[in-house]
């Protein structure tokens, strides 16, 4: 059974239909890649599993469990959790401000103390750079900082909506490397990427989104070497 699955999950904005019949498993552990075109609806499908649009029809399971009328909290709760596109730190606070606003649900400061040594074990620059303002950081190590307010939260599912965009291509295999070492500790990730390369090469199986609908899915080793992902999402440059 897989951790997380949508069914014949649709959603519209108004008189646009952003996903339609949309079907995905989420297997544990396992890191699953989006990919697609603008528009395609990627950010929408994180969006909808975490609660923060509502799907006109289908279904949401996490464990076997509808969770599809569960509200955003109770989701995360639940170990599901978003880190948006755009990074939407708060800039005038510090590192350690913007991961405890990410802690929001955390009562118990204790807990709260070890969860951020777990962070410092996965970012050793963050003990350096807690006290900086986050406007101040550079846009990779901002990136870090969005990434680590989603950890602390210590998900069973970690959502990255294209977490390399903007970045220098050194930062960006720093952010694969990143995935992977999050991986190894457990965590299932679903990643937005519009870096199709990399996105195929870091994950296990991964999804092909066509205006709201899944066009391909598969293991990302045998997309990578499909001539319609060469065609349509390699053209670009190997990173
Ligand atoms: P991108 O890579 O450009 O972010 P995406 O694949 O993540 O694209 P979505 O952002 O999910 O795509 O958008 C899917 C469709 O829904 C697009 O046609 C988009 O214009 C539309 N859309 C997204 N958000 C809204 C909204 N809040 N209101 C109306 N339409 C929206």
């Amino acid at each position: 059974m897989s951790l997380l699955e949508t069914s014949d999950l649709s959603v519209d904005y108004g008189g646009v239909h952003a996903l339609r019949h949309v079907s995905v498993e989420i297997p544990e552990k396992r890191v699953v890649a989006i990919i697609g075109a603008n528009g395609a609806g990627k950010s929408t499908l994180l969006k909808t599993i975490a609660g923060l649009v509502r799907q006109s029809s289908g279904g949401l399971r996490l464990d076997g469990q509808d969770i599809s009328r569960l509200k955003t909290h109770e989701r995360l709760d639940l170990g599901i959790v978003l880190c948006p596109e755009g990074r939407r730190l708060f800039p005038e606070l510090t590192v350690y401000e913007n991961i405890r606003m990410g802690a929001y649900r955390m009562r118990d400061s204790r807990q709260f103390r070890q969860r951020l040594e777990f962070l410092h074990q996965i970012f050793p620059r963050i003990a350096e750079r807690g006290k900086q303002i986050a406007s101040s950081l550079s846009g990779g190590e901002q990136q870090m900082v969005a990434i680590a307010r989603a950890l602390i939260n210590r998900p069973r599912i970690l959502m990255l909506d294209e977490p390399t965009l903007g970045l220098a291509p050194k930062l960006i295999h720093e952010v694969a490397k990143l995935v992977e070492t999050i991986n190894a500790e457990g965590i299932t990730i679903v990643m937005v990427e519009q870096n199709a390369k990399l996105a195929l090469k870091i994950s296990d199986c991964a999804y092909v989104l066509e205006t709201g609908s899944v066009a391909l899915e598969g293991r990302s080793s045998d997309l990578l070497l499909s001539d319609r992902v060469q065609n349509a999402y390699l053209g670009g440059e190997l990173v």
